[in-house]
């Protein structure tokens, strides 16, 4: 299971008590970082979510209100004398910003910071619990989308009828990976005698700051999860256009295109206070929908 803490939710400015993009996304093993507005270490402290944990992030592009907190979280983790590995998935021009900030400040980080360019669509991180793809977007400068998709494809032993038909423990990974068993005998005990299909294979798809592109509806098809910019309401349509963004039409549309389980909006415009609005119209196309308010957690 994924779990998804929504740690900031408005646009470049923040306002009303709600802060820059970012999300914490965690599965039994890895703590993942998407996107880091600034703030995002105080997020982090009110929802207690401990730094030392997160060992990825992931930067969709190099609008401020989407990494103006990295740097900052950065050097918290150095002063904490992190020793494990940060890995950074990110819009290639990022190093140079963050090895000119490190320079002028005369600092070392007594970590490794490992830094993975992003650029053609497919597979960036290959983690023990999930494969994560990035993705093309339609904004103003280059942004990318992503998917975590959670590795789930063993099949899950029947106990009693592993015992009945005498199959020693020590084969019980290979009945996972849907091998059959032969015994001493030579009779094969085919493998869906005694393994039933595993668990469902979650997958949460995160659209960036973008405008409606159809070609996005299959990068993040039958997703469990997606979460989709709105930065403004259906009134706004031509605005939302000329600045590369998103209605709560353009959300649904690709929620209901592609088959989504849910739909979470955010990336709220400082123009509006209450959001009330967001929820109706986007519920009007595509029913299962939520507000992305700080601090909830979203069980996929
Ligand atoms: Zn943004
Ligand atoms: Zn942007």
């Amino acid at each position: 299971m994924l779990a998804l803490t929504i740690l900031g939710s408005n646009s470049a400015i923040a306002a009303f008590g709600r802060n820059p993009t970012s999300q914490l996304l965690q599965t039994n093993e890895d703590f993942l970082l998407i996107d880091c507005g600034e703030g995002t270490q105080m997020q982090m402290s009110k929802f207690k979510v401990k730094k030392s944990k997160i060992n990825h992030i992931f930067i969709s592009h190099l609008h401020g209100d989407h990494y103006f907190g990295l740097v900052g979280l950065i050097s918290s983790m150095a002063l904490q004398n992190r020793s494990n590995d940060l890995h950074l998935y990110a819009p290639p021009p990022l190093k140079d910003i963050i090895d000119l900030q490190l320079k002028v400040a005369d600092a070392t980080l007594p970590f490794n910071l490992l830094f993975h360019g992003l650029g053609e669509d497919g597979v960036i991180a290959d983690l023990p619990t999930l494969t994560v793809s990035s993705f093309k977007v339609c904004h103003r400068i280059d942004c990318w989308g992503f998917k975590f998709k959670e590795k789930t494809n063993l099949r899950s032993i029947v106990p009693a009828r592993a015992k009945a038909y005498e199959i020693p423990p020590d084969f019980y990974s290979r009945l996972q990976s849907g091998e059959d068993y032969v015994n001493a005998k030579g009779t094969i005990i085919p493998n869906d005698q005694v393994t039933v299909e595993g668990p469902h294979a979650s997958q949460y798809a995160y659209c960036a700051d973008t405008k409606f592109h159809k070609s996005i509806v299959e990068c993040v098809k039958n997703s469990d999860l997606i979460y989709y910019e709105t930065t403004y309401l259906k009134d706004r349509q031509e605005l939302a256009e000329s600045r590369y963004h998103s209605t709560t039409v353009d959300a649904a549309s690709v929620a209901k295109a592609a088959k989504a389980g849910k739909l979470i909006i955010g990336h709220f415009s400082s123009k509006y206070e209450q959001l009330e609005n967001f929820l109706t119209e986007t519920k009007e196309i595509f029913t299962n929908t939520e507000l992305a308010i700080e601090g909830t957690c979203f069980k996929i």
